[in-house]
């Protein structure tokens, strides 16, 4: 479920939004690999399809009104027979189409809870008069697990494990390990506001916690599919993170202070997030459904923290495995967060399979200033002071240095870094780059 309670009219302002317009209005099909497509459109949840030899497997289904959809893309595709869906949860536009498949003899695979949830009858008062009809009895899972299940089809290991109380009560993530890809479902929604499924068990403690699952499991080069929206990577999820827990406390702070809703909608919580959120009225319904959840359902067990302003939030594009190659060395940087949000940087030059030289640098934060310290084999500590970073870019200056006096890192799309140290040499200025590729972080 993207939005219980948009009107018509909403889905008219929605259908309108240009970056939108694709999704809403055509069903696409994006290869992540080989035996691996994303299907996505009409709003609907995606699918990401694993296909091989042994038969294909899907993670959601989309609605009964867009699967016959879907499946004429599977059929494009040439995948073989279905043979497995697994439900990231229970809702519609993920499920409703398990029953196609279903009827042609697929094993459907979801939480245990979600038997339970999709024959409920209720409405939801609180929330738009919201229905939630029975679910078609041919679409409910005929395989269920409590806590995780690892299938291995196509000889990649499709490890699916349950988030308790997320964004509902039965949500579950599926991980594919030696494909470096998570469906994460709607834990994730990229460029739009999440929803939470506060009746159905849904939390924002868990919302997070899901989140940070996706976080401790990703790197650098790994694809992220979100329930709704484009495919996203680690340093797009660690910004969704920034904004859910950004915008929830700044409602619970105002509600603290006995705002109403209607105040604290007029406060603009999301605003700083705008770029992610999209329309105001958006962001406004967003608000309302955090305060709504926060005053009825989670104001104990959510606590008002600070947003962190470490280096791993302010850099999360960073992180990760980069690799590129230079008269015939192989230069990498792995970068990891520590528990403190400061984060340690390995570089390696390697020739021929031998590690020629080998260097660890960390980036911490004096207040708002980040400090990049490098530990050169045989020299001086050396410090670089950055006062500022954008969302892509970082630059440290050291200008006592000998070389280089500048240190920078530029995010270039989602899954290049470039790196640059310069500074005079020999009379001159001298720039060296470094053109990064994501790669998948190996051994330790
Ligand atoms: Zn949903």
């Amino acid at each position: 479920m993207r939005r219980a309670a948009l009107t018509s009219a909403c889905f008219a302002c929605l259908a309108t939004a240009a970056a939108a317009q694709q999704d809403v209005m055509a069903m696409r099909a994006e290869p992540l690999g080989p035996g691996l497509t994303v299907i996505s459109g009409f709003a609907n949840g995606n699918i990401l399809v694993l296909s091989g030899p042994e038969g294909t497997l899907l993670v959601d289904a989309q609605s009964a009104k867009r699967v016959g959809l879907a499946d004429s893309v599977l059929t494009s595709l040439g995948a073989p027979p279905v043979r497995w869906v697994v439900n990231t949860h229970y809702h519609g536009d993920h499920t409703e189409g398990n029953a196609l498949f279903r009827g042609r003899g697929a094993e459907i695979i979801g939480q245990a809870a979600l038997p339970a949830q999709m024959v409920k009858d209720t409405t939801i008062t609180s929330w738009g008069e919201w229905h939630r009809t029975p679910a078609d009895p041919a679409s409910i899972p005929t395989r269920t697990f409590r806590d995780s299940l690892t299938l291995r089809v196509n000889g990649q290991r499709v490890m699916i494990t349950h988030l308790p109380s997320a964004h509902t009560d039965g949500d579950a993530i599926v991980w594919l390990p030696d494909a470096n890809v998570i469906h994460i479902g709607d834990l994730f929604e990229h460029q739009a506001p999440p929803f939470l499924d506060w009746w159905a068990g849904g939390r924002l403690t868990g919302m997070l916690a899901g989140v940070d699952w996706g976080l401790n499991h990703s790197d650098s080069a790994t694809r992220i599919v979100p329930g709704h929206g484009p495919v996203g990577n680690r340093a797009d999820l660690l910004q969704y993170r920034q904004m859910l827990l950004g915008v929830s406390t700044a409602v619970a702070e105002q509600m603290k202070a006995g705002a109403s809703v209607e105040a604290t909608q007029a406060t603009q919580p999301a605003a700083p997030w705008q770029a992610q959120l999209g329309s105001p009225r958006r962001m406004n319904e967003f608000v309302a459904l955090l305060y709504l959840g926060l005053a009825e359902f989670e104001s104990a067990s959510f606590r008002v923290r600070a947003v962190p302003r470490t280096p791993e939030s302010r850099l999360p594009w960073l992180l990760g495995c980069w690799q590129t190659s230079r008269k015939g060395l192989t230069i990498e940087e792995r970068w990891i967060a520590l528990p403190d949000g400061s984060l340690a940087g390995r570089g390696r030059t390697v020739r021929n399979g031998t590690v020629v030289d080998s260097e660890v640098v960390t980036i911490t934060a004096r207040g708002d200033t980040l400090v990049y310290t490098a530990n050169p084999a045989g020299q001086a500590q050396a410090l670089f002071l950055a006062p500022t970073a954008t969302d892509s870019s970082v630059a440290f200056a050291n200008p006592a240095h000998d070389f280089p006096t500048r240190v920078g890192y530029r995010r270039v799309g989602a899954m290049g870094l470039t790196a640059e140290v310069a500074g005079p040499a020999e009379g001159r200025e001298r720039t060296i780059p470094f053109p990064y590729a994501a790669v998948v972080c190996q051994g330790s």
